[in-house]
């Protein structure tokens, strides 16, 4: 039974625990009955005013009501950790019919999971009832769904906290805040992981891992995010099962791969993600380019990474099309050099044409909502645009939406090592210059020039054929 099984690994757990580590405070906090230990708020320390009113105001609803109701997940584990929460999630014991009742501005959503949003204003708040593991034995096929390979296809077995305490990924996931006293509560071991920079799988990674393998990318995420070592026999199975992320909906993983590549620790989640084999069931084709000597495929990455990192650590905005945009311009090129020699495509639908490939080829792993699919190819096609500055050309390439992104990705492209001849710096000064500087620097011998063509009787063309004019 896996619920039994899960419960006799927390006991073992514990037991080990509290002799092994030094941060085991025995005397500051309570091992229970039922098996879960209560950290006080002297011990824990999260100062109160870091808990979102609002998150506060919707678990003091559900315990007026007579429910139960915690913060809990990553908002605690990232307070104790001294880190701004992304969001708070709450976890109660009503269930969702029951608690929908109890807010105006509160819907019922999902499929997977059937989960409570409440609205305030633009923060939205998550509340989950407590839900059980699944055990095929024991819950009808109707309320929870096992494929083949041992994931969870639907979820919607109802429990006590501490079937949902376990059920969570890892231990350091798994500590609620108990608004009443305002100590957390522990089932899992996870206040000592914490202090310990432990990440740690609830139960057998193994079996975790194939009930839902976006597990194995949190895992990754958390080790970079946290700077936590994962436990070895959390670390271990991830290689091995790394290939059933293609059972993974491509929708989820853009999700993830957001989360990963565009929370500020971007660089640090590659690693994680090469470090285990996943990097390549997320963006196969540049995984592959990294083979290749003939472009700079991995300093290109991680400098985009980095980029993005320096920007949100100062608060700027980041676009995932900028994201794809890097990460796919090399498989672009490889692409385009593909193509080349039975295409009589010019430049630029040509690569268009590569364009098309490969976003197809990538959108088969994750998904790439159309707002951002169309600015990646803009950003590609600025590439081709950038060098052809004589005349009007460049103020008016300025003034393209994607111009700061082009130019970013082309910044990053001869930074990591790509011979542009200076390109980026022409970039970097022109938009600095005045406007008699900018003549200046409009040199009449700009190798791009535009060649006059031979002027030839014209040519009856279809009324869609717009290669010429885009491609000069
Ligand atoms: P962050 O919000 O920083 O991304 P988080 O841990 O809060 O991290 P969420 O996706 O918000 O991640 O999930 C909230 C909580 O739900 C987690 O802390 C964990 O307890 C649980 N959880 C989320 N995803 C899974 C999963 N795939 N398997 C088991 N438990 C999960
Ligand atoms: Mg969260």
């Amino acid at each position: 039974m896996l619920a039994a099984a899960l419960i006799a690994w927390i006991l073992i757990r514990k037991r080990s625990s509290s002799t092994e580590t030094e941060t085991d405070t025995a005397t500051s906090s309570a091992a229970t009955e039922s098996g879960y230990r209560r950290i006080s708020e002297a011990d824990h320390q999260i100062p109160r005013r870091y808990l979102d009113d609002n998150a506060m105001k919707v678990v003091y609803r559900l315990e007026d009501a007579g429910h139960e109701g915690y913060l809990v997940g990553g908002c605690i584990r990232d307070l104790l950790r001294g880190l701004k929460p992304k969001d708070f999630d709450i976890a109660t014991s009503a269930h969702p019919e029951e608690a929908v009742e109890l807010f105006r501005r509160g819907r019922l959503i999902g499929r997977r999971f059937k989960l409570l949003h409440v609205r305030f204003g633009r923060e939205v708040i998550e509340v989950a009832t407590f839900r059980a593991s699944h055990d095929q034995d024991e819950v009808s096929r109707d309320q929870a769904r096992t494929a083949e390979t041992g994931m969870i296809l639907r979820d919607n077995v109802y429990g006590t906290i501490e079937e949902d305490a376990l059920r969570r990924d890892f231990t350091v996931n798994a500590l609620y805040y108990d608004v009443k006293d305002h100590s957390i509560l522990d089932f899992a071991g996870g206040y000592d992981d914490l202090k310990n920079n432990r990440l740690r799988m609830i139960g057998d990674a193994n079996a975790r891992y194939r009930e839902d393998p976006v597990r194995m990318l949190r895992a990754a995420r958390f080790a970079a995010k946290l700077g936590f070592d994962i436990e070895s026999e959390t670390a271990n199975p991830i290689r091995e099962l790394a290939p059933l992320m293609r059972n993974v909906s491509p929708a989820r993983l853009f999700d993830e791969v957001l989360k990963l590549l565009q929370s500020g620790h971007g660089e640090a989640s590659y690693r994680q993600l090469q470090r285990f084999g996943l990097f390549q069931y997320l963006f196969p084709l540049a995984d592959q380019a990294l083979e290749s000597d003939e472009f700079p495929v991995e300093t290109l990455i991680v400098n985009a990474l980095c980029n993005t990192d320096r920007r949100l650590a100062q608060g700027k905005s980041v676009t995932p099309a900028f994201l794809f945009a890097a990460l796919l311009w090399y498989p672009l090129q490889q692409r385009i050099r593909e193509l080349e020699p039975t295409s009589d495509l010019p430049p630029l639908p040509l690569l268009h044409e590569a364009a098309n490939q490969v976003l197809g080829d990538q959108v088969r792993c994750t998904a790439i909502p159309r707002r951002f699919s169309t600015p990646v190819r803009e950003i590609w096609e600025l590439q081709l645009r950038l060098p052809r500055r004589q005349g009007k050309r460049a103020d008016q390439l300025m003034e393209h939406p994607r111009f700061r992104a082009a130019y970013d990705l082309l910044l990053l492209r001869e930074n990591s090592g790509e011979d542009l001849g200076g390109l980026s710096q022409w970039w970097t000064d022109y938009q600095v210059a005045n406007p008699v500087n900018r003549r200046e620097m409009m040199p009449s011998d700009l190798d791009d020039k535009p060649k006059r063509k031979r002027r030839r009787r014209p040519r009856k063309r279809p009324a869609n054929d717009q290669s010429q004019s885009q491609g000069e």
